[in-house]
C-alpha cells in the first residue's frame, strides 16, 4: 500500500486530502493520502523519516515550503528558480522536490483558453510565492513581457533583478497604465479572497481579447473575474490550478497520471460551499 501526504503548521484547512482521495477512489488505488501537521522544528526529522514512516512523499504547505527546499534534492530548472517545493517524493532512497503551482497555473490556463505565451505580454499583481512560482513557469514557456505590479516595490523589484530583462518592477499604483498593453493580467496577491480587502482596479483599458487570471478560488468568481467577465475577457479561475498542482505528486507517488475532471472540480467547489451563509 502507498502511502502520501500533506505537512503543514496549520493544515486544518488543506484541500489536498479531498483531491487526492477523490484520485484514489477513481483508480482504485490501495493506498492513501493524509493531512499531518509538522512543526516547523520538526521538520527536518519529519523528512529524513519520510520514507521509515512508510510515505512515497509528501505535498508541502505554508510555513515549509522554502525550508523543504533546502533540504532536498532538486533537478527542475523551474523549482531551482521558484527556490521553494511544494511536492516531495522518495526515490531509490533519495528524497527529491519540485515545485508544481507555476505548473498547475499554465495548465488551468491552458485548458480554459488558447493561450500560447510566445510574444506575450504578462501583467501579474503581486510579488510573493505564487508569483514567483508563475513568473518562473512562463519565463520557461517562452514569455516576451512580464509587467510585475506590487504594493511592496522592493519586493518586486528582487524578482525583477532575478529573473533578468524579461521582468519588469512597477508601482502597483501604475497598473491601469499597462492594461492596454496586456495579454494576460493576472492577479497573485489574497486580495479579493473571502475575509480579505477587495482588489480595486478598472478594467476599461483592457483589451477584451485579453485574458484574466484570479489564482484566488474562495470565492471561485470574485469581482476582478466578474468586472472581467463584464468586460468581454475570456476568465481563469484559481481552482484550476489548485487542482493542476496535485498532479505531479499523485504521479510521482501512486504511478498514474490522474485527471482534472468535472467531477472533480464540483467536488472541491461543493466543499468551499460547504460552510458558507445561503
Ligand atoms: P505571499 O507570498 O504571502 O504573497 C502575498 C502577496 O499579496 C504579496 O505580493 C503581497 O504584497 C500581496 N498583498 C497581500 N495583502 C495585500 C494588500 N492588502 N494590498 C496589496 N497587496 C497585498 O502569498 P502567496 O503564497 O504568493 O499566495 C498569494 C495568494 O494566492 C493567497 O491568497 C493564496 O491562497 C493564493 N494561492 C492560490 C493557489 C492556487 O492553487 N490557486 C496557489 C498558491 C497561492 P506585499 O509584498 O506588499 O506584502
Amino acid at each position: 500500500m502507498r502511502k502520501a501526504c500533506v505537512i503543514g503548521w496549520p493544515i486544518k484547512h488543506s484541500r489536498s486530502p479531498l483531491i487526492h482521495g477523490f484520485w484514489l477512489k477513481k483508480y482504485a488505488i490501495t493506498g492513501s493520502y493524509e493531512k499531518r501537521a509538522v512543526e516547523p522544528g520538526d521538520l527536518e526529522s519529519f523528512l529524513e523519516t519520510l520514507e521509515i514512516k512508510g510515505f512515497s512523499g509528501c505535498n508541502v504547505t505554508i510555513p515549509h515550503k522554502e525550508m523543504v527546499f533546502n533540504k532536498v534534492i532538486v533537478t527542475d530548472e523551474v523549482t531551482r528558480g521558484i527556490g521553494a517545493v511544494n511536492t516531495v517524493f522518495v526515490s531509490e532512497g533519495k528524497t527529491y522536490g519540485l515545485n508544481t503551482d507555476g505548473y498547475g497555473f499554465l495548465a488551468s490556463l491552458k485548458e480554459s483558453t488558447t493561450w500560447q505565451s510566445e510574444n506575450k505580454t504578462v501583467s501579474i499583481i503581486g510579488a510573493g510565492g505564487a508569483a514567483r512560482a508563475i513568473i518562473a513557469t512562463l519565463i520557461k514557456d517562452g514569455i516576451k513581457a512580464i509587467y510585475l505590479f506590487n504594493r511592496t516595490m522592493a519586493k518586486a523589484q528582487i524578482l525583477a533583478k532575478e529573473f533578468g530583462s524579461v521582468v519588469k518592477a512597477k508601482p502597483l499604483e501604475k497598473l491601469e497604465e499597462f492594461l492596454d498593453q496586456t495579454d494576460l493580467l493576472i492577479n497573485t496577491t489574497s486580495l479579493g479572497m473571502v475575509g480579505q480587502p477587495p482588489l480595486e482596479i478598472s478594467l476599461q483599458n483592457l483589451p477584451s481579447d485579453s485574458c484574466v487570471a484570479d489564482i484566488v478560488y474562495d470565492p471561485l468568481e470574485t469581482n476582478l473575474l466578474k468586472q472581467a467577465k463584464a468586460n468581454a475577457n475570456r476568465t481563469v479561475d484559481g481552482l484550476g490550478m489548485l487542482l493542476h498542482q496535485a498532479v505531479p505528486g499523485f504521479e510521482k507517488w501512486f504511478g498514474i497520471r490522474p485527471e482534472v475532471t468535472k467531477e472533480l472540480r464540483d467536488l472541491v467547489v461543493a466543499d468551499l460551499l460547504k460552510d458558507k451563509p445561503e
